[in-house]
Parts: C-alpha cells; structure tokens; sequence
C-alpha cells in the first residue's frame, strides 16, 4: 500500500473528471519541509509558527524566526507558504507567563488577540516575513479573527512595520497577500464584511467545531460532541464557501478535517478547491481525490445536508469512501 500511495507523489491531486485540487501542507517546523516536496504538496497552506517559540526556551528574535521562513520558502521553491502569525495562548502555551491565569484560556487572551496587546512579539514576527518574502511566495495569515477591528489592525501594523523597514533600507516586500483565518463562528456570520479586506481566507475546522459546539477541543470528558462533521458546523463552512465564491475570494480548509479522506470529498462536494493537511496525509487524500468526480462529490454534499447528527454524516462518508476510493 506504500509502494502504491508514494507513486501518487508526483502526480497532481486532479478529480476523474479533471478538477484540479489544490493539496497543500501544514507544518509546525522547517525541516518537514523536506517531507512536503518527496510527497508533491503544491506549498505550505499553514505554517503554525508558534512551534518555533516554544521549542526554544528563549523568545525567538527577529533573526531566529526571519532564519526560520527563509528556510521553508527557500525551500519551496517557488510553491506558496502561508505563514500563520504566532496563536499563542490556550492549547500552545508559551514560556512567556500570562499575567494572570485565565478560567477560560480558548475564550481568553490568545492567538491575534494576544499579539495584538503585546507588539513586542509581534512585530518582530511580522518584520522577518516581510523581509523573508523577498525569498519566494510568502503570505501571512492572521488566526482567530473574531472583529472586523482585530484584522484592521493585525493590517496596518503590518503596514507600519513595511514602512519601517523601508526607512531603514532593509530588503523586504510589503506587497505580500494576507489572508485571515475563519474559526470562529461570529468571522463566518460577518464574513461579507471581512472578505473585501482580505485576499485569501482558510477555515480552521478544529477551531470552528470547537466555538460553534461549545466543546473544548481539548476535554476529553467532551470528547464524544467535538465532531467537525456536526451538521451545524457544516452550514458554517458551507455559508464561508458561498461567500468565498461571490467574491472570488480563494478559500482552503486547513483544519485536520480536511486530513481524513470521506470528509476531504464532502469539503470539495461543498465546492473548496484548496485543503491544506499534515503531511502524512498528503498522499492518503491525494488518493481519494482521483479516486472520485466533483458531481460524485455534489452527491455526497447534498445527502449529508439533509442529516441531522454527526455521526450520520461520517457512517455516511465511511459507506461512500469504501464505494468509491
Ligand atoms: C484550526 O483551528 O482548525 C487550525 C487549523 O488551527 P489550530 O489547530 O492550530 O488551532
Ligand atoms: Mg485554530
């Protein structure tokens, strides 16, 4: 089965039918980078670059994280790299303590909301993607988007920190996309509004289920409620896709929903073209993808729509997967 998924490298992820999708990965460090090219992903859809301040037990300086990018983009040659700005805080605890312990860290102060209140560790972020840009096709993302505010901001510090650099005569682009997170539900509600500031959106599945079920992603006595396939959680991407399309918006999925092949085809069923996952999924999704046409996966949107509970939807793709892959 090995030996028959890595022919799969390098070929692209295109339906029977000829659809192209875009297949991208998600890393945490720069040396998965290697793995990505040998598995033929189209770039880097989600670069969590928090990993790189907690790995070390010092904060990161701008040379350590502009050293860190430079790295993956280089090594891209070429292909996208959607670089995430740190989403410290709740599930990815720094060194860096908190002020004061939070009752509710995932309905606290982190991710964007947390670079935001301490530009210390953000800007020296943002200054090294921008001069890391000048290495190939950087973008940045901002996490947790929740008000049109948080992005406006998160937007022009970024253009402040553009400035800055050219000022100083440092090598950099400040004509890089940006692109927002959508992963909680009041982004997807708002979303008309938001989309004409951006350029690219990507919905993070393990958020979104975990702010429209009301279920810690990260309790276990909960476990069992924190689907990503709840039907409810379902109209939200699917409501994120309609209004990415009226736009001409381009929207991926890099949430791990997106790793797990039945409901990878119910995302393409509901029209997403670009899925970004960890890269030992690469090839096991690229599979089913040539495996199925888009009218295929139209049928298998629209049925799952029509249900009511989660665990009808993945009985459901389970039955469908073994059909057609
Ligand atoms: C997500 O929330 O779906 C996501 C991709 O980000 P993370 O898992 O890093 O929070
Ligand atoms: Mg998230």
């Amino acid at each position: 089965l090995t030996a028959r998924l890595s022919e799969l490298a390098n070929i692209p992820a295109e339906t029977i039918d000829g659809v192209r999708i875009q297949l991208s990965a998600n890393i945490e460090f720069p040396d998965e980078t290697a793995t990505c090219l040998q598995r033929g992903a189209d770039g880097i859809g989600l670069y969590r670059t928090e990993f790189l301040y907690l790995a070390s037990s010092e904060e990161p300086s701008e040379e350590d994280h502009y050293e860190a990018y430079s790295r993956v983009v280089r090594e891209m040659e070429g292909r996208p790299v959607v670089i995430r700005t740190l989403d410290l805080g709740a599930d990815k605890m720094g060194h860096r303590p908190l002020a004061e312990q939070e009752h509710n860290p995932f309905l606290g102060l982190r991710s964007i909301r947390l670079s935001l209140r301490n530009l210390d560790l953000f800007r020296p972020q943002l200054r090294a993607i921008l001069r890391a840009a000048v290495h190939g096709d950087i973008r940045v993302m901002f996490p947790l988007i929740t008000t049109i505010g948080e992005l406006r901001q998160a937007r022009m510090l970024l253009n402040v920190v553009a400035q800055d650099l050219e000022e100083s005569g440092i090598p950099h682009r400040s004509d890089i996309p940006v692109g927002m997170m959508v992963e909680v539900p009041a982004a997807v509600v708002m979303l008309d509004r938001f989309i004409g500031e951006v350029d690219f959106l990507s919905i993070g599945t393990n958020d979104l289920a975990q702010y429209t079920l009301a279920v810690d992603r990260s309790n276990e006595y909960v476990a069992d409620l924190y689907q990503s396939s709840d039907p409810a959680v379902l109209r939200l991407i699917r409501q994120s896709v309609e209004i990415s399309d009226q736009h001409q918006t381009p929207i991926s999925v890099c949430g791990e929903m997106s790793s797990n092949p039945g409901r990878a085809l119910l995302l393409i069923g509901l029209g997403v073209r670009h899925l970004s996952v960890p890269p030992s999924a690469l090839l096991r999704v690229k599979k089913a993808i040539r495996s199925v046409s888009i009218e295929q996966c139209q049928a298998i949107a629209a049925r799952v729509m029509s249900l009511e509970a989660a665990r009808d939807v993945d009985l459901y793709l389970l039955d469908r997967l073994s059909e057609l892959v």
